[in-house]
């Protein structure tokens, strides 16, 4: 990983090679300091909003706190494998997403997928052929979803039935599992991915898992199968793309401190106290971390409410297993409450990954681990694990976007709103896909002033359609979400 601390790129061009850390040119390292625009953050929301400006003539300085580009999206290794620690599949039903990977040509892999399904039962883990398997999940999710076609019918703009929405945005997760008054066998069914995706299902909003329901076009097959297709060289090719096409003003290792507005400018110190200014600032930064830059004046009150409160899943822990057996392509998903909700291997030679929201897992402890495992998988061995703890990673505080009960209809709309001369953009704040790569990219091209797409599911489905031409082809019936909502 290159060590950057503070180092300036000047008009970057990365290299498309892989893990596509940035490289200064010689005798080319900037020492402007004012800009008209400054964007905190080089994710894909960030690195989107520069391109977009550079586009339009605007002299752009990205600051990134890490040492390197992509947030929370990281291809890196883990011992002979390319693994992503973060986000990692795209679909053509993700139509900002979409473009940018048309737009620069970027190869797209299909996931082989499970031959193999354990699902969890009052009286352990059953195994089943995956399209008995998820044929049954679709027809458990479904009545989950009643209503969605008439509160969310146009799901890139999800307030167009307000009325409909505000009774609804009390209810969690949980709540919803209750009106449903299941039998316990099917609860346990479902609770891996509410519980995944709430971290606890009393936590998370029923309303955005309605949401991407709505967006797949109201049905389990695009609901689940969003979850198929990866670059094929990393989403750090996505990254790279964004920013050799934008070419703005680069500063890795430059966590920003302060932002301050004063006379019609706005001043952005870093921590290391390097101070640059600006007619206007983007922060492309998770709302997670609002909460750790002072602004001057203080931030509106739905946007510390919405830092304080969180957006990004809590407790999210993705990780990479190298397991001696079993070898084989397998899911395997456990009620709410389970060390690991959902493990699996989907593809042959690839480690196993697995998502943990249970606080009480010390992921640094290898016995913890791998009884963790055992716990599913009774005969494995573990041989070798990395982790990626998004929540204590301070430049994150969580997963990706995922909201509690009351926050879309409370803060939703005022956190998009500009604060003065600052703009704000994250897969938070997306109005489509939150907590997707889609919605990080439609909320930069927002924050930039750019268009954004919103195609009726229909369209999407057709651009789907008419892409799955060119993809590897696959049974879309047994892509279970992996994602480690
Ligand atoms: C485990 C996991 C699995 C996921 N799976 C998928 C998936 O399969 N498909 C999918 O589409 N999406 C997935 N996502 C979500 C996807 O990764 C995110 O939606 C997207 O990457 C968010 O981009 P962003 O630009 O909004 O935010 P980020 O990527 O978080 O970018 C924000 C940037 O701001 C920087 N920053 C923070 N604080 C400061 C500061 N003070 N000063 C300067 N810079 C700062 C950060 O370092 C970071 O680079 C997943 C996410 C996780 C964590």
């Amino acid at each position: 990983m290159l060590r950057a601390g503070g180092m300036a790129i000047a008009g970057t061009a990365l290299g498309a090679g892989f893990p596509g850390m940035a490289e200064a040119v010689e005798g080319d390292v900037t020492t402007r300091t004012v800009y008209d625009t400054i964007v905190v953050g080089a994710g894909l929301a960030g690195l989107t909003a520069a391109r977009e400006l550079r586009k339009k003539g605007h002299r752009v300085l990205v600051l990134e706190a890490r040492d390197r580009i992509g947030g929370r999206t990281w291809t890196d290794r883990f011992n002979s494998w390319e693994i992503e620690r973060g986000g990692a599949w795209v679909d053509p039903l993700q139509p900002h997403v979409w473009r940018e990977i048309s737009r620069y040509n970027l190869a797209i892999v299909a996931d082989q997928g499970p031959e193999r399904v354990l699902m969890p039962t009052p009286n352990g883990f059953a195994e089943t052929d995956p399209v008995t398997a998820y044929t049954r999940q679709g027809e458990l999710f479904t009545p989950f979803f009643e209503g969605a076609r008439d509160y969310f019918p146009k799901p890139y703009a999800p307030f167009t039935r307000e009325d409909l929405i505000t009774p609804l945005d009390g209810l969690s997760l949980r709540d919803r599992l209750n009106q449903l008054k299941l039998s316990p066998a099917d609860e346990m069914r479902m609770t891996g991915t509410t519980g995944l995706y709430g971290s606890p299902s009393s936590r998370g909003s029923m309303l955005q898992l309605a949401q991407w329901w709505a967006l797949a076009g109201w049905n389990y097959t695009g609901f689940s199968g969003v979850n198929t297709y990866r670059l094929a060289r990393g989403t750090i090719a996505l990254a790279d793309a964004i920013l050799a096409d934008g070419r703005p003003d680069l500063k890795l290792g430059s966590p920003v401190a302060s932002v301050t507005q004063q006379s019609g400018r706005v001043k952005v110190v870093t921590r290391a106290g390097a101070a640059y200014t600006a007619t206007e600032v983007i922060m492309a930064v998770p709302v997670n971390v609002w909460k750790d830059i002072t602004f001057s004046p203080a931030l509106p009150q739905p946007h510390r409410d919405a830092t304080t409160e969180g957006y990004g899943v809590p407790r999210q822990r993705k990780l990479f297993l190298d397991l001696a057996a079993p070898a084989d392509r397998f899911i395997a998903e456990a009620p709410e409450g389970s060390p690991f909700v959902i493990m699996g291997r989907l593809n042959d030679d690839a480690p196993v990954v697995a998502f943990s929201v249970d606080a009480t897992l010390d992921v640094s402890s290898r016995a913890q681990v791998e009884a963790a495992v055992r716990k599913i998988l009774p005969s494995a061995t573990l041989r070798d694990y990395t982790v990626t703890d998004w929540e204590a990673a301070e430049f994150s505080r969580g997963g990706p976007a995922y909201r509690r009960p009351h926050q879309l209809t409370r803060l939703h709309k005022a956190i998009n709103r500009p604060f003065g001369p600052v703009r704000f953009c994250a897969d938070d704040l997306a109005l489509g896909w939150i907590g997707y790569m889609d919605g990080a990219i439609e909320s930069g091209l927002r924050a930039a002033g750019s268009p954004t797409l919103s195609p009726t599911p229909g369209e999407a489905q057709k651009q789907a359609d008419a892409a799955r031409v060119a993809l590897p082809a696959v049974d879309r019936r047994i892509h279970r979400t992996l994602f480690g909502l």
